[in-house]
């Protein structure tokens, strides 16, 4: 049976970690090929290339700092020089830098907006203009390209000290949808994931200790935190054809979180 994502390729921000390197290991299950960004250490996108190998797909781990246009030219050109072209890019890239309001400095703030928000910017253009270059290719995929733009919970749910990513989270709700409507009539698909609480690096601090899971858990539903390969599952599907009548939509994953479960048996 073919597979989801056979014959395309696909670049994955961030995808040295946590929900980007989920997503890069399962669009590479579902035959995509993989560019694995990394930031900093190549042994980290490294290991996960090797990994996508050892089961049999096919990756390279590109360096790019997200935040700095030259960077991401480079990833695309690199990209397209390797494998002739572009299908899918999942804008994963992201951090934080917490602080109450009045000691969050101008600096952290700027960093989580040039990489949550900026970094989405730069990748969906250089993207774009790749995916309207070369147009539906009808074996590969229905649509000339897809975009997804890692969200979260907080695009909607405001966040007390976290002020820079919210925002940073908020804006990539607005720039998504107003690419979609831009980018529709190329047949391009841009939606986003909006993830709750998922087991990583960037929250530890909320699932680290009994105490802060318990506390944690009280905030889902559903009973339990969500893992990266939640999220990679949902990338995948969302990169395929089987989501094609799907743009400019964020869907959240996160057990319920956003249904305000402060409010059960309060009614
Ligand atoms: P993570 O810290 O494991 O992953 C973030 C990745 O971004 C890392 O691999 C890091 O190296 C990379 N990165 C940071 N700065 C970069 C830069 N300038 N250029 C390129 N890459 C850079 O955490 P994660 O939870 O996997 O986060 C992935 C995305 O999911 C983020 O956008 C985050 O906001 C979002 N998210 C996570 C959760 C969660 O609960 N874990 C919830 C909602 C949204």
């Amino acid at each position: 049976m073919k597979k989801m994502l056979e014959g395309q390729i696909a670049i994955i921000t961030g995808a040295s970690s946590g929900i980007g390197e989920a997503c890069a290991k399962k669009l590479a299950e579902e035959g995509a090929t993989v560019v694995v960004n990394y930031a900093t250490n190549p042994d980290d996108g490294n290991k996960v290339v090797k990994a996508i190998e050892d089961k049999g797909g096919r990756a390279i781990a590109i360096h790019a700092d997200v935040s700095k246009e030259e960077d991401v030219i480079n990833m695309f050109r690199r990209t397209i020089d390797e494998f002739g072209t572009v299908d899918i890019l999942i804008n994963n890239a992201g951090i934080q830098k917490d602080a109450p309001l009045t000691s969050l400095s101008l600096e952290d703030w700027n960093k989580v907006i040039s990489i949550n928000l900026t970094g989405q910017f730069l990748c969906a253009k250089e993207a774009a203009k790749e995916f309207m270059r070369r147009g539906v290719v009808k074996e590969k995929s229905v649509a000339a390209g897809k975009i997804i733009c890692m969200s979260s919970v907080h695009e909607v749910i405001p966040w007390a000290g976290h002020d820079n990513y919210a925002s940073s989270k908020g804006g990539v709700m607005m720039m998504m949808k107003s690419l979609a409507q831009e980018l529709a009539p190329f047949k391009i698909r841009v939606n986003s994931i909006a993830p709750g609480a998922i087991q990583t690096p960037i929250n530890k601090d909320a699932w680290g200790t009994k105490e802060a899971l318990e506390n944690l858990l009280k905030l889902i539903p559903y009973g339990r935190i969500g893992q990266p390969e939640d999220v990679g599952k949902l990338a995948a599907w969302l990169a395929s054809d089987e989501s094609d009548y799907i743009t400019g939509t964020t869907i959240f994953i996160d057990g319920g979180m956003t249904l305000y479960p402060g409010f059960a048996g309060n009614g």
